[in-house]
């Protein structure tokens, strides 16, 4: 069974006052993350895995006593599969009140479309029916015409628009807070994300990072793998590593 254990809890973290890191699950899930506005008990969800780890989320989230019936605002990071299925699920399930769904430029266009080939690309051995989720033309809000928005009243992010790992990536950066929400841009450890899909490009991967490497970042809070709370010296440890794979040409 290929996602046997795919809708197993999701250990969480509070990584940051009232931010949470629910990390990834085993088989093309991903890391995510959830604010709560203390005085409303309010959620916003970055990023909505895939779609089957959506009760593990759930089941995660009671543990911190956040509520899923609360979640009123969705950000994602990118239009890939892992990051995004999920929606699909969770809006079925809050289809009294759905959240407010927020992603960048290209992402939004796909989710808007409905874009099948283009959330799940045929490159990896998977294809939708794994997953057995039905996806469907969304509303979203463009962050395109956004400098930064506001996440209830603690929270700030900036949008930066970073390709390279798709087209559609962004990071968000609370600056005051100093967290960033790289999506799958930048990982600890020295790692980065591929850009062997399509839309991807090395090149702009690069920049990307080149570009992030001059924020000042404690939280890094990425799209896979673990957390830091030492951002800075991870970033350009992958900055590094980059550049090293480029270094032969
Ligand atoms: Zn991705």
């Amino acid at each position: 069974m290929f996602f046997s254990s795919g809708d197993s809890e999701k250990k969480g973290k509070e990584a940051v006052k009232n931010l949470y890191y629910f990390s990834e699950n085993q088989m093309l899930d991903c890391n995510q993350y959830v604010i709560k506005d203390p005085k409303t008990e309010e959620l916003a969800l970055f990023d909505t895995g895939n779609g089957i780890s959506l009760k593990g989320l759930f089941k995660g989230m009671e543990k911190y006593n956040l509520e899923y019936r609360n979640i009123t605002k969705v950000f994602l990071t990118h239009e890939h599969v892992d990051h995004v299925l999920g929606l699909y699920p969770l809006i079925k399930t809050l289809n009294d009140g759905p959240p407010e769904i927020y992603a960048y430029g290209e992402t939004a266009s796909i989710l808007k479309a409905g874009n099948k080939s283009q959330i799940c690309p045929d490159i990896l051995g998977i294809n939708l029916e794994m997953f057995g989720i039905e996806i469907f033309p969304l509303s979203v809000i463009d962050l395109a015409n956004s400098e930064e928005i506001k996440v209830f009243s603690e929270f700030t992010f900036q949008i930066h628009y970073t390709p390279g790992h798709s087209l559609g990536s962004i990071c968000y950066y609370d600056s005051n807070k100093k967290i960033l929400i790289p999506g799958d841009l930048v990982f600890t450890g020295g790692s980065f994300g591929r850009y062997d899909f399509p839309g991807g490009s090395l090149s702009d991967l690069i920049n990307s990072i080149k570009y992030v490497n001059n924020l000042d970042v404690k939280y890094l809070l990425p799209g896979h793998m673990g957390i830091s709370d030492n951002g800075n010296p991870q970033i350009a440890f992958s900055y590094k590593m980059i550049q090293s794979m480029t270094s032969f040409y």
